[in-house]
């Protein structure tokens, strides 16, 4: 086991991401391996194709976190300077890489293409760099291992710019080198609620969320519903999991509104459920369209507990499919708790299913009234033992209105199917 890095470091180069011609998702692929791998990174960097601020921003890097990871600028032109710029950086001369080279003759026999004199460019590595073979292009990355910078062991860790090639490179060649440098592993998981808002949420786990005592506790971003994400540094196997007690702490505190502690969503949960317990279900939709039923639908096995759904937007299709009374529509109108329940006990009946899921309510932008706003919804679930309402008040647009409502509604099914 190599000394762990601090901590890492993302260095994209290149002029187009600078002007924002291409989004920068090498970056966000790394951090996100980053987090993965339990390494802390605390900064980015952008930085042009120009020798001096790519050797400044370079320096700037190791001096701050150690290991830094550049992704761009392999190629074989005259404006890939990467290779340059850490060879300056470690004060060693680029040298030929002779195995780099038949590497690369091979690639452009392969492709019977001719390989050019600027193509020997890409054989050239700083020297004593460690070659990260490319599998899916022409230029091989590097490790480069510095003497210990301020922040401890360091090493510049060259991608090429191509999504592609950088992912692959960085799966078979970088991740690897990190993980056996990675000062400790995270140990995470994941609490969902529905039914309180994140604030709200926030607010009752503040103390906990302001400790920051090992394992740590953070809001995670989600729409529609709360998450939160514990997370556990552990430096071997061996540490005690201290996950499950702060587990049973948000427990004590939010229960009621706590879905699922691990990585499965509203309709991953709900699904398992009902076949679990060996209910069917159906869906009798106006707003969402079927975007409830085809969520549950999503799950693999759902067919073992879906008995099928309706579309049901005009009143009249309310009356004849799902028998909903005309005065209830009349009197209440189609957005209205009585409507929904009505919705959900006409679909139970005509499609013969244990439970009944029914939706109505405006997506907007248009029809809404001060009495009936935009993000009014009408929740019904009608099971064995009753009928269970939910009204819900949503912002937002009519996408998001549309999918907190399929959200929301199956975690009333989820609701109605426990004990
Ligand atoms: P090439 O051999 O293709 O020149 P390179 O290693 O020199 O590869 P760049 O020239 O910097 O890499 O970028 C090549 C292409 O890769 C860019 O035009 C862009 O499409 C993509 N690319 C580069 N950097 C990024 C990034 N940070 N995020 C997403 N795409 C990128
Ligand atoms: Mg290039």
């Amino acid at each position: 086991m190599s000394a762990p890095f601090r901590s890492c470091e993302i260095l994209t180069v290149g002029t187009e991401l600078l002007m924002g011609q291409i989004v920068n998702t090498n970056a966000a692929y790394l951090a996100r391996r980053l987090a993965e791998l339990g390494i802390p990174a605390y900064w980015q960097t952008v930085v042009g194709d120009n020798p001096d601020r790519l050797d400044a921003a370079i320096r700037t890097a190791v001096a701050r976190s150690g290991c830094v990871l550049l992704t761009g600028g392999l190629g074989p032109t005259a404006d890939d300077i990467t290779m340059a710029g850490a060879a300056r950086a470690a004060g060693v001369p680029l040298v030929l890489h002779e195995e780099s080279l038949k590497a690369i003759g091979g690639y452009f026999s392969s492709m019977h293409r001719p390989m050019t004199a600027n193509n020997r460019k890409q054989a050239l590595m700083p020297e004593g760099g460690i070659v990260m073979p490319n599998a899916c292009g022409t230029a091989p990355g590097c490790i480069v291992e510095l003497p210990d910078s301020p922040a401890g062991p360091a090493a510049l860790l060259l991608f090429p710019g191509p999504p592609k090639e950088m992912t692959a490179m960085f799966e078979a060649s970088g991740a690897p080198y990190l993980a056996a440098r990675a000062p400790f592993r995270l140990r995470s998981t994941y609490v969902r609620m529905i039914g309180i808002g994140e604030s709200a949420a926030e607010s009752r786990l503040a103390d906990l969320v302001e400790r920051q005592e090992n394992p740590t506790i953070a809001p995670y971003c989600s729409d529609g519903e709360v998450m939160f994400r514990i997370t556990q540094r552990v430096s071997s196997d061996a540490d005690p999991d201290l996950v499950p007690p702060l587990l049973d702490e948000v427990r004590a505190r939010l229960g009621e509104y706590i879905y699922e502690t691990g990585p499965r969503a509203m309709h991953e949960v709900v699904v398992a459920l009902a076949l679990e317990k060996g209910r069917t279900v159906a869906f009798a939709e106006s707003c969402t369209a079927g975007l409830t039923a085809a969520t549950f639908a999503s799950v693999p096995g759902a067919s073992g507990a879906l008995r099928g759904g309706v579309v049901a937007y005009a009143d009249d299709v309310k009356r004849s499919l799902l028998d909903v009374p005309p005065e209830i529509l009349e009197r209440h109108g189609a957005v209205s708790a009585e409507c929904a329940e009505a919705m959900a006990l006409g679909a139970r009946r005509r499609f013969g299913s244990d439970f009944a899921v029914a939706v109505t309510g405006i997506a907007g932008p248009g029809g809404g009234t001060a009495e009936k706003p935009v993000g009014l919804v009408h929740l019904a679930v009608a099971g064995p033992g009753g009928v269970e309402k939910r009204e819900l008040r949503l912002r937002g647009t009519r996408e998001r209105i549309r999918q907190v409502a399929a959200l929301n509604a199956l975690d009333l099914l989820r609701r109605s199917l426990l004990p």
